[in-house]
């Protein structure tokens, strides 16, 4: 971006929050604004996993050996500077869905396996998973960015920054011609005996344990509406997941929801607008967890002049879309 100084980061959301950690380690002077009385956030209702397997076809995550090895240094380096523990990397298994798919993919591993799977009878443990205590990182990141008087609560009056402002972006007129696709999501919270604490169980959902037969189990999605309310439809939804799960003894203990700010092409906005001071870093949909650290640190690296942004990520791929 032209010459902002200090850059002036809007939203404390995971996003936010994970590119001002990088600017803070490049020495990028900012300060970061969030108003969440206005504007509801959704990383507090993540459910913080990162997962390197994707789909029925147990295929690797787009990037994953970039993402995943950034991510391990990354969390663990934020952890030190903050004095706190948030990152918890965690086996994960993949039942297969039924014989048919046993079937197919013990016949298929060959062509399939990669080093990200280790083959069970009845699954695949997944390897480099875990979980992010995302509520926690952005508590005791609020607090270090404030005490180090960074952090400003409100709405920035001037139309100038970088917008870190999850779903809520694709309603401000700076960006609203960016093809944003959002989805509702929701989550919720149980105390049981009866799921392991060692792994992620991840069947059509995932049950993720947290300690002292707390876990959290997720997740939906819908399109329908992008209200900030629980729905009963979401938590059939979920109990439905359980009992696929195997878990039909539990205790409810809260019911969360949020807004993924996904993307019609799968991938995130990041860079500068073409004409003004403004730049976005944002659609990361239902993977912020292990898109956000890697895509901070290549455009820190690329306000640095070291680098440049992944064209699939940077919003050049859509300049043609604003008027000039
Ligand atoms: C149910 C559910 C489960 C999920 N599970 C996972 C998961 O397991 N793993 C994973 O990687 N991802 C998961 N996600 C997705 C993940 O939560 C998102 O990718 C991520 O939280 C988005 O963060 P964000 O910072 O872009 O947006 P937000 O968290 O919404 O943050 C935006 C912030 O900006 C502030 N803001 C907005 N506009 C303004 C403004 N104009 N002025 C000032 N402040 C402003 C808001 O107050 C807010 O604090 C899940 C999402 C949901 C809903």
């Amino acid at each position: 971006m032209k010459s902002v100084n200090p850059y002036i980061i809007i939203g404390q959301g995971l996003a936010g929050t994970i590119l001002a950690h990088h600017f803070l380690e490049a020495e990028i002077p900012f300060e970061i604004w969030d108003s969440p009385e206005t504007h509801f956030n959704s990383s507090q209702a993540a459910g913080g996993i990162f997962n390197p397997v994707t789909g029925r076809k147990l295929e690797q995550t787009w990037l994953a050996d970039e993402l995943f090895n950034y991510l391990f240094e990354f969390y663990p380096r934020v952890e030190a500077t903050l004095s706190t523990q948030f990152f918890h990397p965690m086996p994960l298994f993949r039942p297969f869905a039924n014989e048919e798919m046993k079937t197919w993919l013990v016949e298929r591993k060959n062509e399939i396996h990669h080093e990200y799977l280790r083959w069970e009878s009845e699954g695949v443990w997944v390897n480099k998973a875990g979980w992010v205590d995302v509520v926690k990182l952005l508590r005791v990141s609020r607090d270090y960015f404030e005490a180090k008087g960074l952090l400003k609560i409100g709405v920035c009056a001037e139309p100038k920054g970088i917008y870190c402002e999850g779903f809520h972006g694709q309603k401000n007129p700076l960006w609203s011609c960016l093809p944003f696709l959002p989805a509702k999501g929701e989550l919720m919270e149980i105390r049981s005996s009866q799921p392991s604490q060692e792994y992620i169980l991840n069947k059509n959902g995932f049950v993720l344990p947290l300690g002292n037969q707390h876990f959290k189990v997720g997740a939906t999605y819908s399109w329908k509406e992008y209200s900030n309310e629980t729905t009963p439809e979401a938590l059939a939804d979920l109990q439905a997941k359980l009992q696929v799960m195997g878990v039909d003894s539990y205790e409810i203990l809260v019911q969360k929801t949020g807004i993924r700010p996904a993307t019609q092409d799968r991938r995130p906005f990041v860079g500068f607008h073409p004409s003004l001071e403004a730049g976005i870093f944002n659609g990361f949909g239902s993977k912020g967890v292990s898109l956000m650290p890697y895509f901070a640190k290549q455009w820190t690296d690329e306000i640095l002049g070291r680098s440049s942004v992944h064209s699939e990520v940077s919003i050049r791929r859509f300049y043609h879309l604003f008027s000039v």
